[in-house]
């Protein structure tokens, strides 16, 4: 057992309650999904036996080999990886949520394979908040059409926005990007209703996820600051 973990993932509650304190909100509000990817399932093993439930994971193909070697009901699998829409039918009957949903031809395939599961599924859209062309998600402008879209589904509940800043030093420009992030959420969270409700804010990783929780993250992504640094990205 890598007992790092254990303390690795107190000191990153006990980061998220500072935090919190300072910009005056309550840690109950911040869901931590713990970001295994490229660990081993005994890591997870390990930070689920500490009580910790969220994992998240963002190639599928690593999703289903991890879910399937841990069929243990009590993790909930989150989906954050660039999402190939021919990949979403692997992991449709055990993925909770799914954070990195950036267009209209992906929603339309998890309310498909979703349907013929007979499940649920939790998804958040990505926006394009860094402006980078590599980074996916869609863009601001397009959210409302997508939006609108998410309205008429059945088993797609679309529950939030999720973002990722460019990954620079300038922490003015990643809290500007965030701020980009809740500004949007904000200004769409009344004109939609059941189905679609805005409730969560999924952004934030372990070098920027003071500023996500001060700039209004409900769900930080977590990896290296709980697992250890990864070999490569
Ligand atoms: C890897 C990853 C994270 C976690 O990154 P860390 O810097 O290790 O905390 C968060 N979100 C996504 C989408 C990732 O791919």
């Amino acid at each position: 057992m890598n007992t790092d973990i254990v303390a690795n993932l107190e000191e990153v509650k006990s980061q998220i309650e500072s935090i919190c304190s300072k910009c005056n909100r309550s840690s109950e509000e911040i869901t931590l999904i713990a970001i295994s990817k490229m660990k081993p399932v005994e890591d997870i093993r390990t930070a689920l036996e500490c009580g910790q439930v969220e994992f998240g994971e963002n190639k599928v193909q690593e999703l289903t080999g991890k879910m399937e070697e841990l069929p243990d009901e009590r993790v909930s699998w989150h989906m954050v990886g660039q999402l190939q829409t021919n990949k979403i039918k692997y992991m449709i009957d055990r993925v909770n949520w799914i954070h990195s949903v950036p267009k209209k031809k992906a929603l339309k395939e998890i309310e498909k394979r979703a349907e013929a599961a007979g499940r649920q599924i939790n998804v958040l859209i990505q926006v394009n908040i860094s402006g980078e062309d590599q980074k996916s998600g869609c863009e601001p402008e397009a959210l409302p059409e997508l939006l609108d879209y998410a309205r008429g589904l059945k088993y797609v509940r679309v529950r939030g926005l999720m973002g990722m800043a460019t990954l620079t030093d300038d922490r003015d420009q990643i809290r500007s990007e965030f701020a980009l992030l809740r500004k949007l959420r904000d200004q769409h969270k009344d004109a939609y209703d059941e189905p679609v409700k805005l409730e969560h804010l999924s952004m934030g990783m372990t070098h920027d996820m003071d500023i996500a929780i001060e700039e209004g993250a409900t769900m930080i992504r977590v990896g290296t600051a709980i697992f250890g640094v990864r070999d490569y990205q």
